[in-house]
């Protein structure tokens, strides 16, 4: 097939993923058991847009970016608490973060997610987006850093390396940028653009409730690398 949704050997590739899951969360709980019935870390996931701002639409579907940042967050968060991890999200439903009397949604909107993340105070923060771009070629996932704390492109960087090694056209490298959340908060932050919405081959995976859930698996592996070094 010239268009496989994972690379090559998915499920040996995936039961390896879930080996080293398993040894990471084994000693999240081995620690767990011994101090406190509290999840050792707590990691905010951020699925992106919401309410009236939609985000990007899929040019096939139509499907919005803020639906589809929400799947995906549902699904990372399953699996987060699957192994022992404490999940916030900044978004739950459809509904945007924004006051309704807000005469600036989107700086609402904003203030809500930092105000989320500060009373979770919590290890990683992990945003998730899609892409679109004006031509339909573009694809690929890519994981960026904030500009403001480059030392955090090192952990990217492991997020984009496990992307790359599992999900076709995933971007090679991580990228530094301006995004708000990411750079507004001090607490480690990840943003996670999953593909193109402006491909209809990727849009026909990003929708595709299989593949996102492959993709949170293979992401959660590439959040377990922050977790394993520190
Ligand atoms: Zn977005």
């Amino acid at each position: 097939m010239k268009f496989l949704t994972i690379k090559k050997a998915h499920c040996a590739s995936i039961l390896v993923i879930l080996v080293a899951i398993c040894s990471v969360a084994c000693i999240c709980y081995a620690v767990k058991a011994t101090s406190s019935p509290k999840a050792l870390y707590t990691i905010v996931i951020d699925a992106g847009h919401g309410g009236r701002d939609g985000g990007a639409v899929g040019r096939t579907t139509e499907v919005t970016e803020s639906y589809l940042n929400l799947q995906f967050a549902l699904k990372l968060k399953s699996i987060c608490e699957e192994y022992g991890f404490n999940v916030v999200l900044t978004r739950k439903d459809m509904n945007g973060l924004y006051s309704a009397f807000a005469t600036n949604k989107k700086r609402s909107e904003m203030e809500k997610r930092m105000e989320i993340i500060e009373e979770a105070n919590p290890d990683l923060v992990v945003s998730i987006h899609m892409n679109s771009f004006s031509t339909s070629e573009a694809r690929g996932a890519q994981v960026f850093y904030a500009e403001t704390h480059s030392e955090y492109e090192e952990f990217a960087q492991k997020v984009q390396d496990a992307l790359n090694a599992k999900i076709d056209y995933a971007k090679k490298t991580a990228k530094s940028s301006d995004f708000y959340v990411i750079n507004t908060t001090p607490i480690p932050s990840i943003l996670v653009e999953c593909g193109f919405l402006s491909n209809p081959e990727e849009e026909a995976l990003l929708v595709s409730e299989e593949y996102q859930k492959d993709f949170c698996y293979v992401l959660f592996y590439g959040i377990l690398s922050y977790f394993s070094v520190r």
